[in-house]
């Protein structure tokens, strides 16, 4: 066949745009990731908060792509790839190609802290997710036949680490957990010695967003009891006891960590320039310098928007530089420049909890029930698949006038 071939490696957003824009290119695609799912990794804390099945937030790829032609989906890891000689090596094969995208995303950045990354728990993906859900609901049963106050008040003691959104989404959901629905299965156990504590080694939450949000999302979190400690640096973690950088203690089995990425694994052994958190610096065309046929893009990338500021690590960038990488390969196809990537914000979103979410959309901030109303909708509307966003509709309407997160299963990992 004497027509293009791409190769996709990865079916994030960023990969599966670029794949999905493709469509009516005259190309032959290879789409490879080692899960078989598009995961929407933004509602991964619900499955670790026991709010969401991991299915309701993950959609099969082959389902995804069954209607398009031009596309084949291959799942395995890609464990090499050689720009010189236009290959990527996975399960053992060799795969030509003649364009790469390379979206791989980012994993979970401990800075070389062993033992946070051995004692401490994540929700990065779905194995890790559901380790989280069912380390938090065992706290609770544990604790239920605990007669020593000291070693029970340490389990129902939960740390989460990294003001930044996912942080804040994670701690608002956990304390609710507690005082919706865990009041109700525990009777018998004193929830108001619970805690949910936040900490941040910044002197403010969620950096990327303008200061009159920061402080909503601070009075919100403090309404629903999560205790917020800034400028506190992590500095061990045993399994039984946080130890902060000042000295101080905090007596608990959970702490989960939100505290960094960096660029996949996959992009280590890449002979290419890297910035911070290992993310390759790619021309404002999205392509690798020396390379024009070969792209990064999402979380894999780096680059600088207008004003000099690195583009975030979101989805809605990955989602936009995978449109604009599958024109730019048609414009190579078609004999034309590829043009540069221009990031067009939508605006910042994060929730705190019921009727609880911080937002600015058109250069406008506001918090509380509006911007969480907008948050739900938003998230259901950007799930890939009619039936998980009716599912995780029923979900979520269920929980707020039951009170109740339903999926509160402890089960083998
Ligand atoms: C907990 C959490 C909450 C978040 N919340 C938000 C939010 O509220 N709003 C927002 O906009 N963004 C949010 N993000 C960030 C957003 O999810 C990422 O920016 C986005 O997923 C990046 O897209 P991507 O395509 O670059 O990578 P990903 O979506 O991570 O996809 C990468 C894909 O590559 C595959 N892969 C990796 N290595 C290999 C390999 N060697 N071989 C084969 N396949 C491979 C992976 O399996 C994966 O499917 C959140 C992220 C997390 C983890």
């Amino acid at each position: 066949m004497n027509i293009p071939h791409i190769v996709i490696i990865g079916a994030g957003f960023g990969g599966l745009n670029a794949g999905r824009h493709l469509k009516n290119a005259p190309v032959r695609i290879t789409l490879l990731d080692r899960q078989n799912y598009h995961l929407f990794q933004p509602l991964l804390y619900q499955v670790a908060i026991a709010g969401l099945l991991p299915s309701q937030i993950a959609y099969p790829l082959r389902t995804i792509f069954r209607g398009q032609k031009n596309i084949t989906f291959q799942m395995g890891e890609a464990t090499e790839i050689n720009l010189e000689a236009r290959y990527v090596r996975m399960n053992g094969s060799v795969i030509a190609y003649d364009y790469l995208i390379i979206a791989v995303g980012a994993e979970t950045n401990f800075f070389g802290m062993d033992a946070i990354e051995r004692g401490g728990f994540q929700v990065k993906d779905i194995q890790a997710a559901i380790k989280t859900r069912n380390h938090l609901l065992k706290m609770f049963e544990q604790a239920s036949r605990e007669a020593d106050a000291e070693k029970r008040r340490a389990m129902l003691t939960f740390v989460v680490v990294g003001g930044g959104p996912t942080g804040v989404e994670t701690a608002g959901a956990l304390a609710e957990l507690i005082s919706h629905v865990m009041v109700k299965d525990f009777p018998g156990l004193n929830l108001a010695e619970a805690r949910v504590i936040l900490l941040e080694a910044n002197d403010h939450l969620i950096t990327p967003y303008p200061h009159e949000l920061r402080h909503a999302t601070f009075d919100l979190l403090g309404r629903k009891n999560v205790e917020i400690l800034l400028n506190a640096k992590l500095a061990d973690f045993n399994g039984q006891t946080v130890t902060l950088g000042d000295g101080s203690r905090i007596e608990t089995q959970t702490l989960i960590w939100t505290a960094g990425i960096k660029g996949a694994e996959a992009l280590d052994p890449l002979k290419v320039e890297k910035a911070g958190a290992g993310r390759v610096r790619v021309e404002p065309t999205l392509q690798l310098p020396q390379h024009p046929e070969v792209f990064v893009l999402g979380d894999a990338a780096f680059l600088t928007n207008g004003d000099g500021q690195p583009l975030p690590m979101l989805s809605t960038v990955a989602i936009q530089q995978g449109k604009a990488t599958a024109q730019n390969i048609q414009r190579m196809i078609n004999g034309a420049q590829p043009k540069p990537f221009y990031y067009k914000d939508p605006g910042l979103l994060a929730t705190i909890g019921r009727n609880a979410a911080v937002a600015r959309i058109w250069g406008v901030s506001f918090s509380g029930f509006i911007a969480w109303v907008i948050w739900v909708f938003l998230h259901i509307f950007r799930l890939v698949g009619f039936r998980n966003r009716i599912l995780v509709f029923v979900n979520w309407a269920w929980d707020y006038i039951f009170y109740e997160n339903q999926i509160r299963l402890i089960t083998k990992e």
